[in-house]
């Protein structure tokens, strides 16, 4: 029978248990082993029975045990240190404290930063998140909270979540999606002081409302706000906005991204009221989902102060950050305009926003956008003052994508960073890994970039050991795993005593594991199905793969990839020797890395922004074998990993593919099968892990989350709060004659030119010391120097008479002549041989400009013009 109303009892906890509550609702037990201990004490096989889950272990203890606890002594001495613990990690000062005083003093660090992002994926026991972009989220919030950062995560409470993936019988994926109630998750509601839940209000057209309650999630120091849809006070249909993750038709999603955007800056706005905590500075939005969120901002200067839209437009972006994850157009968010303009127009047009200026921002103005089309990543940059990629590889992709934007510039100088994403160790990081590295370091190296070095002293007999625990470990899960996946093919018992011996604790264990789009080539590896099945079966050197992946559900031609990899694994001469285990996520993860010894990643370069997994799996010391793309194409230096050439400029897919999947057949079987087996008299194979210890030298203070944390603080969260309170200060007037500045530059330019270039001080062959006189007649219109700066770009040319990697230095105005040219001057000192080329230009200059880039202005001499000395000008 079908219950007809459905409500969860919690727990009620006697007083001496009561900082089990505390303990169980802050999900920093998430990456603190100690406090899962002490959750797996009160009942170990309760808690394996709930998938480790603190707030499901005491919904599902006995009143009487919890009874008997509440009187044991020993038990209550542990639960007070652990509350203490987290008590001192909760209020200790950490290495955002010591950096100028925060938001109180005009240069201190941002008072508080709202961090948006679709999806997070912090625990398994918390699953609203689907791959990548949201474990990076969890990840940058659990690196914030270990940092001090004051982060505000701000999401979308997804009712199922994202799909649960089975098999069916002949491989084919299945998709659940179990209902999640948010009583029995790690959440509170964010609520009045009257007992009230706050809730927040957004408008859609026709008069219709969408409201949305606040549910919290504690992640250690950082609160986590989710708004959740599914409430009496909406009509069915927007009860269902929040259903779940990245379904439904394009208008469901764009009612998912205005709550997210929208809803999330009244829902800071109103937990920040209820609490105190400190208004953001800074808003960073997690790729263009959020976007909506400086639309909000700009509605509310315009409400708050009556800034007209370039003024407020000018406030909100010196404090947003944009960052864009992926150089797949598939991956980026575009919307029909029409349905934009349904949705910020008609009535439920905003004061101060009008939607013709909405359509505007997301509008694809670049040879080959589409005027249809309204797009959240170019929405995205122009409302953020600060972008950057995810890698230095997909920061230069970007800037070549985003071009477009910005013409007349080199990509070189579109205004789009890179900070390279990393992971959290303390989450990642096997414990046994955790346990001998502090056996024989010391406990800090995963929370600090140094003391790295040190692993080169741990013993080779240690490190081969803890390896092969490690692979044991994970060839036990997956017995399991494959077990319960042929159980739900309908196999019976008989069926599957060879799921017994399927993968084996001492062959070398290759790992493959993503979501399924096409151009991370899953089945790349089946490319030679023979080849592969050599590999598999080497009588002598054998190789063994783990594979996991879940397919988008409207993506069928990746389902069609999941079977065909589950169909080779079928096999009964193969099956134990590859496997697929379906329903990746955190908690197979945790398993998967570093039970591996090598982790294979052949993304279709360079669609692969960065790319985390295998920063997890190296910090477990398990060996890289990837395409030199994303963080990879970085870091990789020669002997922590392999790379798998690409054959980067065949056009012909089907080519490219093979001869890729030839190049990884040949690596796998020559480098890194024979430097496995190669074994000393000793047993060990020292080679390989001479390159484990330097795979953690090298990477281990790199791919740390830590390190990107610090990076965002310093090089994006903290500019752009100083940014933003010179917007602020004086009642705004930073952005109301930044705004009227912009606005009386962009009707100038087209008087701008470079009008004439003189060089001197050379002669006919010019010698490394001499000293380059330039002599440079622009044209202003009505701007004056001081709104411009002149610039001469030098350097080595090429062929094409490009110059590469030129460096920039400013010329001086020296007078008006009668024609009212300005005329400057500089020099340039020759310092090196070899072909050498200059040019000038014109760009705007401000004070509150972030980058001279940012208006897209830019005047260079017409073709041919100033050509002197014989020296190429371009
Ligand atoms: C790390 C992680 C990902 C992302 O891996 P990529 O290498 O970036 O594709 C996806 N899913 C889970 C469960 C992860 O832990």
């Amino acid at each position: 029978m079908r219950a007809i109303r459905r409500f969860t009892v919690r727990t009620v906890l006697p007083a001496p248990l009561e900082p089990l509550g505390q303990l169980a609702m802050n999900l920093r037990w998430s990456w603190h082993a100690e406090t899962r201990d002490l959750f797996e004490s009160i009942d170990p096989e309760t808690w394996a029975a709930v998938g480790q889950d603190p707030v499901r272990l005491l919904g599902a203890v006995p009143t009487d045990k919890l009874a008997a606890l509440a009187e044991d002594r020993r038990f209550l001495a542990r639960l007070t240190v652990a509350a203490g613990d987290l008590n001192d990690y909760l209020t200790g000062a950490r290495w955002y404290q010591s950096l100028p005083e925060p938001g109180s003093t005009p240069d201190g660090a941002p008072a508080a930063i709202a961090y948006f992002s679709p999806e997070f994926g912090i625990t398994a026991a918390l699953p609203q998140y689907s791959g990548g972009l949201g474990i990076l989220a969890g990840d940058h919030l659990k690196a914030a909270s270990d940092l001090g950062v004051p982060i505000i995560g701000v999401g979308l409470l997804y009712r199922h979540g994202y799909f649960r993936q089975s098999l069916s019988r002949d491989g084919w994926q299945q998709e659940r999606y179990p209902l999640l109630d948010p009583n029995e998750l790690p959440l509170t509601l964010v609520r009045h002081p009257d007992g009230t839940p706050a809730r927040i209000l957004i408008g859609l057209p026709g008069g219709r409302e969408l409201h949305a309650r606040i549910w919290k999630a504690q992640v250690g120091r950082v609160p986590l706000l989710l708004l959740d849809s599914d409430i009496e006070e909406n009509e069915p249909f927007e009860r269902e906005v929040t259903d779940r993750l990245y379904g439904g038709t394009s208008e469901h999603r764009l009612h998912q991204e205005m709550l997210l955007g929208i809803g999330g800056v009244r829902a800071v706005r109103e937990f920040c009221a209820l609490t105190g905590h400190p208004q953001p500075e800074v808003f960073h939005t997690n790729e263009g989902h959020a976007g909506f969120l400086g639309v909000e901002r700009i509605r509310e200067y315009h409400e708050s102060s009556g800034l007209d839209f370039d003024a407020a437009l000018e406030a909100v972006r010196a404090g947003t950050v944009f960052t864009t994850h992926t150089p797949v157009p598939a991956g980026i968010d575009r919307f029909d305009r029409e349905l934009i303009a349904r949705h910020f127009g008609g009535d439920n047009e905003a004061p101060g926003v009008p939607v013709e200026r909405v359509l505007a921002l997301g509008a694809e103005t670049f040879p080959g956008g589409e005027p249809g089309v309204f797009n959240m990543a170019v929405m995205g940059l122009r409302l953020a003052q600060r972008a950057n990629g995810v890698s230095e590889l997909h920061g230069h992709v970007s800037q070549g994508m985003f071009a477009g934007l910005w013409p007349g510039f080199d990509p070189a100088e579109v205004p789009i960073g890179s900070i390279t994403n990393g992971v959290h160790a303390p989450t990642w990081v096997d414990r046994d890994v955790l346990e001998l590295a502090a056996r024989e370091i010391g406990p800090e190296l995963t929370e600090e970039a140094h003391g790295w070095t040190a692993i080169e002293q741990i013993p080779a007999q240690a490190v081969w050991d803890l390896r092969r625990t490690l692979r044991a470990k994970l060839v036990t899960e997956a017995r399991v795993r494959l077990r319960d996946s042929w159980r739900l093919r309908g196999a019976g018992d008989a069926e599957l005593g060879w799921t017994e011996h399927a993968l084996d604790p001492d062959v070398l264990t290759i790992g493959f594991a993503r979501r399924v789009p096409s151009y991370k080539r899953l089945t790349l590896m089946l490319r030679d199905k023979e080849r592969l099945r050599g590999l598999l079966l080497h009588p002598t050197r054998p190789i063994q793969i783990v594979v996991a992946g879940k397919a988008h559900p409207a993506d069928e031609g990746g389902k069609r990839l999941v079977q065909e990899l589950v169909k080779f694994s079928d096999q009964e001469d193969v099956r134990h020797r590859i496997v697929f285990l379906p329903d990746y996520d955190i908690a197979m993860a945790q398993h998967l890395y570093p039970g591996c010894d090598v982790w294979l990643n052949n993304p279709l370069r360079p669609l692969e922004a960065c790319g985390t997994s295998g920063m997890k799996a190296a910090l477990n010391g398990c060996l890289n074998l990837s395409i030199l793309d994303g963080w990879w194409d970085e870091w990789y230096d020669g002997s922590n990993g392999w790379a798998i050439p690409t054959a980067d400029g065949v056009e012909d897919p089907d080519r490219r593919d093979d001869l890729e999947a030839n190049a990884l057949y040949d690596l796998v079987e020559h480098n890194v099968a024979a430097r496995f087996y190669d074994r000393g008299p000793d047993g060990l194979p020292s080679r390989w892990l001479e390159m484990v210890r330097h795979t953690l030298v090298s990477l281990g203070p790199k791919v740390l989350a830590s390190r990107m944390v610090k990076d965002y603080v310093d090089s994006l969260y903290a500019p752009a709060a100083l940014g933003a309170r010179s917007m602020a200060a004086d009642e705004l007037v930073g952005a109301k004659t930044l705004a009227a500045w912009k606005a009386e530059v962009r009707g100038a330019w087209p008087q701008v030119r470079v009008d004439h270039v003189e060089s001197g001080g050379i002669g006919d062959a010019p010698e490394v010391g001499n000293t380059l006189d330039l002599r440079v007649f622009v044209s202003l219109g009505d701007l004056r120097p001081s709104d411009v700066e002149v610039q001469v770009v030098h350097g080595r040319v090429d062929g094409a008479d490009a110059i590469v990697d030129g460096a920039v230095a400013p010329l001086k105005p020296v007078r008006r002549d009668e024609h009212g040219r300005w005329f400057y001057e500089g020099s340039l000192a020759l310092d090196r041989t070899g072909p050498f080329g200059y040019t000038v230009r014109v760009m705007p200059a401000h004070a509150l400009l972030a980058t001279p880039a940012e208006l897209g202005l830019i005047a260079v001499p017409a073709d041919g013009e100033g050509v002197a000395d014989g020296l190429p000008l371009r």
